[in-house]
């Protein structure tokens, strides 16, 4: 009975709580940091399954841009596809549409770049990336120049109509513009020849 007794009053916790009052800033503030770090890291975990930021690579947007080839070739139009991205967003989406306007300068990358400018309502786009599936001709290089477009990233070298077939040494883009060559260029291609192989 006597034992019991003690538990009944709070006399027993004095001296914890004499030390718990001492370092109550410290535990507090250990708590709210790592209430803090867990927060931070359920939100990193949850972007990075959900958005899927870590797969985000070159690849991930050319596989986009090679969706919109898919779309032209499905129109019966010559498959090139572009997107351009900014902030790892898809801002503007495009494929070729010559044969559907009746426009020859209705190239996939005129279309995105079009629809960028729009998009962000900005003549130039020197945070943006183009991705497109293969080699820009001298008409889209000379628009990418003008968009002073932050980084080209293009599929499939085009040998007979690419720009480099006319300008071998020369950087048609604008100076700050970088280039990337080659990204998922088989499949580009693949469906090139897909293309070209049905119109024979
Ligand atoms: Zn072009």
């Amino acid at each position: 009975m006597f034992g019991l007794e003690i538990f009944k009053s709070d006399n027993y916790l004095k001296p914890l709580n004499q030390s718990l009052y001492y370092f109550k800033p410290f535990y507090e503030g250990l708590f709210f940091y790592t209430l803090l770090c867990i927060w931070e890291i359920t939100k990193q975990w949850y972007h990075s399954i959900f958005f899927m930021d870590i797969l985000k690579d070159d690849a991930y947007y050319m596989r986009k841009a090679l969706e919109q080839a898919e779309l032209a070739f499905d129109a019966d139009e010559v498959p090139v596809g572009a997107i351009i991205v900014q902030h790892n967003e898809i801002i503007a989406r495009g494929y070729n549409q010559v044969e559907l306007l009746k426009d020859a300068t209705a190239h996939a990358e005129i279309i995105a770049l079009t629809t960028a400018f729009g998009a962000l309502g900005s003549k130039y786009l020197p945070e943006a990336t183009l991705y497109v599936t293969l080699e820009p001709c001298l008409m889209c290089a000379g628009a990418l120049y003008w968009s002073k477009i932050g980084r080209i990233v293009y599929g499939a070298a085009d040998e007979k109509n690419g720009y480099s077939r006319y300008f071998p040494q020369q950087y048609p883009f604008h100076p700050k513009t970088t280039l990337t060559q080659g990204v998922l260029a088989d499949e580009a291609a693949f469906l090139m020849k897909a293309f070209f192989r049905r119109k024979r």
